[in-house]
């Protein structure tokens, strides 16, 4: 791919501001809509008389960028976002597997729910405006170790009792009484499928026994229906380019849809590269060139709110890259310490020269750690910050820029509709064409 030409207009004329403040209009329902300075990076908004020491206060001044940065990366959180890896097992073998390399056929290692409750609880002592937990159940296939997820559910709920709980599944288990009661306690039952039958099979093939996946994961989807669960599922492909086609999408919708998955519910994107070898499909490299409003950092950067408690209970990073930072009974502050000397020292954004004087960093922040094998630690090289650009003038000229400082859902940038237990679809996309016939 060829580098894209260069240029880093501020977004605003006055010499006082940092490029990365914008001028745009709030409370545009009420009949005196407000205009503000707005902060992209802190999502700070202030009036336009807003003096030298208030800018300063927010960020806003020529040369407090980095500052900028550090603090929205950084700023205390009220969600406390953990996922736990509840078994490497898997009763499939996936050829666009991120994690192939990891399954087990036994586990060497379970997380203890009493040590992952104590965890949370000296996680909130620690950060005592964490309010909520929101727990992530993933594997391999979590649903061959419900016996466990569903006492880490009970042992978390005894600290959070409003806590969300999520699960990410291939579906291709035969539901029993003890799936279905654990099922019964998510919020979101993310599961993972490829496309229509030859499709999915040519990607998810059946491990050590002789079944039919996609056919599995249909009378999965089929027994959710009948037992009332399926408006909590959201299914999510990843497709690869030469399948994504209006017919084939079509023929998926249409099965889904009849057994009764919403059409809403219904995601799918491109495969991104592995580290196993998976080559990273043109639709990839085409959404990083797609001016995508990201609205906060990558899950691994965040601010050490999002974690990974590995099975072996080791605290890692992020889904991705493995970084470890310590062990589920380590200090707090230490593990938080070490989470922000690996944000600020790798970072790509934060070391890419373009990236750090990048105008529109507050909506890409250099995108997602799962670009890695493709832009290595340069994403401005395969971004297009000038359509970007132009997308966050035209929002703030008509007032509709989103100034949220901390999304309730991070769906749209990473949620676990993108991190699939398989190689995650990079991006939502639309039904090609626009209906369903
Ligand atoms: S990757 Fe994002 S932050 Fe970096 S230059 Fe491009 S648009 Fe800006
Ligand atoms: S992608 Fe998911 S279902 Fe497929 S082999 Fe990997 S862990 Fe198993």
């Amino acid at each position: 791919m060829t580098r894209l030409p260069r240029s880093t207009p501020a977004l605003n004329h006055d010499e006082r501001l940092g490029a990365y403040v914008i001028e745009t209009s709030r409370n545009l329902s009420s009949p005196h809509p407000e205009k503000v300075w707005f902060n992209t990076i802190t999502r700070q908004a202030l009036p336009l008389d807003a003096d030298r020491s208030e800018l300063r206060a927010g960020f806003f001044l020529d040369g407090q960028q980095h500052e900028a940065l550090l603090s929205r990366l950084f700023e205390a959180r009220e969600t406390l976002t953990l996922t736990a890896i509840v078994t490497w097992r898997c009763n499939l073998r996936c050829t666009h597997c991120t994690v192939i390399h990891r399954l087990e056929r036994e586990d060497a290692a379970s997380i203890d729910p009493e040590r992952l409750a104590d965890f949370v609880r000296r996680y909130h002592d620690a950060r005592p405006n964490v309010k909520r937990l929101k727990l992530s159940l993933l594997g391999g296939e979590p649903l061959l170790n419900t016996d466990l997820c569903r006492r880490l559910v009970e042992s978390t709920r005894s600290i959070f009792p409003d806590a969300l709980y999520d699960i990410t599944t291939n579906g291709a288990v035969r539901l029993e009484e003890c799936h279905l009661e654990l099922l019964r306690m998510m919020q979101d039952i993310t599961v993972s499928l490829d496309g229509a039958e030859e499709l999915n099979n040519t990607q998810r093939k059946a491990h050590r026994a002789k079944f039919n996946p996609y056919q599995r994961t249909m009378a999965f989807l089929e027994e959710l229906n009948s037992h009332g669960l399926i408006d909590k599922v959201l299914v999510q492909g990843a497709i690869r380019d030469e399948y994504s086609t209006l017919e084939n999408m079509a023929d998926f919708y249409r099965a889904l849809m009849a057994v009764g998955v919403r059409y809403d519910r219904i995601h799918f994107g491109s495969i991104h590269p592995t580290k196993s070898g998976m080559k990273a499909q043109e639709s990839f490299r085409a959404s990083l060139e797609h001016p995508t409003l990201r609205h906060q950092a990558c899950c691994k950067f965040r601010g050490g709110h999002n974690l990974i408690i590995d099975a072996d209970e080791s605290v890692v990073s992020d889904y991705y890259d493995w970084e470890t930072l310590g062990a589920l009974d380590d200090p707090i502050q230490d593990l938080l310490e070490r989470h922000h000397r690996m944000a600020v020292d790798t970072m790509p954004a934060l070391s890419d020269p373009v990236c750090r004087t990048c105008p529109v960093i507050g909506y890409c922040w250099g995108g997602c750690t799962n670009a890695r094998p493709l832009v290595g630690g340069a994403p401005s090289e395969y971004c297009n910050q000038d359509a970007l650009i132009a997308k966050i003038r035209e929002m703030a000229a008509e007032g509709s820029l989103p100034m949220d400082s901390s999304p309730s859902s991070c769906a749209s940038d990473c949620g676990p509709a993108s991190r699939n237990s398989a190689a995650a679809a990079s991006k939502s996309r639309p039904l090609p064409g626009s209906q369903l016939p």
